[in-house]
C-alpha cells in the first residue's frame, strides 16, 4: 500500500460518519467491493497467552492489576497448550491466531524468546500469527518478524485527546512509536479502537484520521465495542448501539479502502442481522471463539449457522499476503550493536475513575483478607 490515499479533514470524515445510515452503508459497499472480496470474511482467534496481572491502568481492562474484576490469571502458556489451541481454532475456520500477553511492552528476556518458540509453532501450523504484546522496540519487532509473526496489533485505542482520559500509564506517542518499529519490519500492521468508552463522535473520527495518515494505512484496522466488565473504571458504561457499530465500521472502510475492517470485541450483544449490515459495511473479519481475552464472545457455532445463513465463506491463510518463513533462532544473525535505549513514557496525569476503582479494588483486597 503506497500513501496514495486522500487525506481526510476532521469535517469530510464527520460528514461520512453522519450521513444518513443506510447511504452510508451503500457508499462503504461500494468501496468495499472494489477491493475485497464480500463474500469472504476472515475467522480469527485470539488466544490470552499470558492473562492479568498487567501494570497499565487502561480504564476499559479488566487484565489491570490494580482493578479488582473476576478474571483468572495465567502465567505464559506452554507450547503444547497453544499449539492445542492453534489447531482447534484451525478445525473450526480460523485461518489467523492472534495471541495477546497483558504486558506493557516486551522486555529482552526468556519468557520473549519462549513467545518466539511460540510464534514459530503457529507459523508451522500454516496459520496467519498476530501477536499483541505491548510496546516494542524495533530489534523486538524484527525479532518477532523473523520468527515468523503476520502481523502485530497495537490499538490506538481512541484520538489522542481522548486517551488522557483513559489511561495515564504510558502516551499517545509510545502507540505510534511501536506502530512505526512494526513497520520497519515484514510485519503487517494492526491498529485500531474501541468505541463506547464515553468518547464523542468526533473523537472516533479523530482516530480514524490518525489511522488512515499512517504510510502506508494498516492493513487492518479492529473496531471493537467496549465490553463493560465489572470492577474496572468503565463499568457502568452503556452498551454501544449497533447504529454506532455500523457507522464506525463504514466510516473506517470508506477512509481506508484497502485495510481488513475487523469487527472485534462487543458481538454478543449484536444481532446476526446487525452483523450483516457490518458485513455489507465493509467487516472482513470476525473474532472467533466463546472469549476474546477475557470478555465473552459469541459461540463459535452460532458464528458458522451465521455464515451459512448469509452465505459467507472463511478467508483462507495468507490471502492478503505471503507467509512469512520462520527462522531458526541459530539462523538469526543478532546485531548486539549499540543497546537500544528505550524511552516509553509515564505520563502519570491523574484520570479520577482510575483512581477511584484502583482505591475500590485496594478496599476489596483488604476485606477478602481479613475474612480469610
Ligand atoms: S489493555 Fe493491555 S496494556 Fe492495558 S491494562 Fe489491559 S492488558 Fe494491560
Amino acid at each position: 500500500m503506497n500513501h496514495t490515499e486522500k487525506k481526510w479533514t476532521l469535517e469530510e470524515v464527520l460528514d461520512v460518519y453522519n450521513m444518513p445510515l443506510l447511504e452510508l452503508v451503500f457508499r462503504a459497499a461500494t468501496v468495499h467491493r472494489q477491493h475485497h472480496d464480500p463474500r469472504e470474511v476472515q475467522i480469527s482467534t485470539l488466544l490470552s497467552i499470558k492473562t492479568g496481572g498487567c501494570p497499565e491502568d487502561c480504564g476499559y481492562c479488566p487484565q489491570a492489576a490494580r482493578y479488582h474484576t473476576d478474571i483468572e490469571k495465567n502465567d505464559l502458556m506452554t507450547t503444547d497448550q497453544v499449539r492445542t489451541a492453534a489447531m482447534r481454532a484451525k478445525s473450526l475456520g480460523s485461518s489467523r491466531l492472534c495471541m495477546g500477553a497483558a504486558w506493557r511492552n516486551v522486555k529482552d528476556d526468556a519468557e520473549f524468546d519462549h513467545v518466539l518458540d511460540l510464534v514459530r509453532t503457529v507459523n508451522s501450523l500454516d496459520m496467519e500469527v498476530c501477536c499483541t504484546l505491548g510496546m516494542v522496540t524495533e530489534s523486538q519487532a524484527k525479532k518477532l518478524a523473523d520468527a515468523g509473526v503476520y502481523a502485530y496489533n497495537h490499538n490506538l485505542d481512541s484520538s489522542e485527546e481522548y486517551y488522557k482520559e483513559i489511561i495515564s500509564t504510558r502516551g499517545y506517542e509510545d502507540r505510534l512509536q511501536t506502530l512505526d518499529n512494526v513497520r520497519k519490519t515484514k510485519m503487517t500492521v494492526c491498529s485500531g479502537g474501541i468505541i463506547g468508552m464515553g468518547e464523542s463522535v468526533e473523537d472516533r473520527c479523530k482516530m480514524l484520521i490518525t489511522l488512515s495518515n499512517l504510510d502506508p494505512q494498516p492493513e487492518s484496522v479492529p473496531i471493537n465495542a467496549l465490553v463493560a466488565v465489572e470492577g474496572t473504571p468503565m463499568e457502568d458504561q452503556e452498551p454501544v448501539a449497533i447504529w454506532d457499530m455500523i457507522r464506525m465500521v463504514a466510516t473506517a472502510r470508506i477512509v481506508m479502502p484497502k485495510s481488513t475492517v475487523r469487527l472485534s470485541a462487543g458481538r454478543t450483544n449484536m444481532s446476526y442481522e446487525g452483523q450483516a449490515l457490518c458485513f455489507m459495511a465493509g467487516a472482513g473479519s470476525i473474532f472467533a471463539g466463546n472469549k476474546l481475552l477475557t470478555t465473552p464472545n459469541p459461540e463459535m457455532f452460532e458464528d458458522l449457522e451465521m455464515f451459512h445463513l448469509l452465505g459467507l465463506k472463511p478467508t483462507e491463510p495468507f490471502a492478503k499476503g505471503e507467509r512469512p518463513e520462520a527462522r531458526e533462532p541459530a539462523e538469526v544473525l543478532v546485531d548486539e550493536g549499540p543497546k537500544e535505549k528505550i524511552r516509553w513514557s509515564r505520563p502519570g496525569h491523574t484520570i479520577e475513575a482510575n483512581v477511584k476503582y484502583q482505591e475500590i479494588a485496594r478496599a476489596k483486597r483488604q476485606a477478602e483478607k481479613e475474612e480469610k
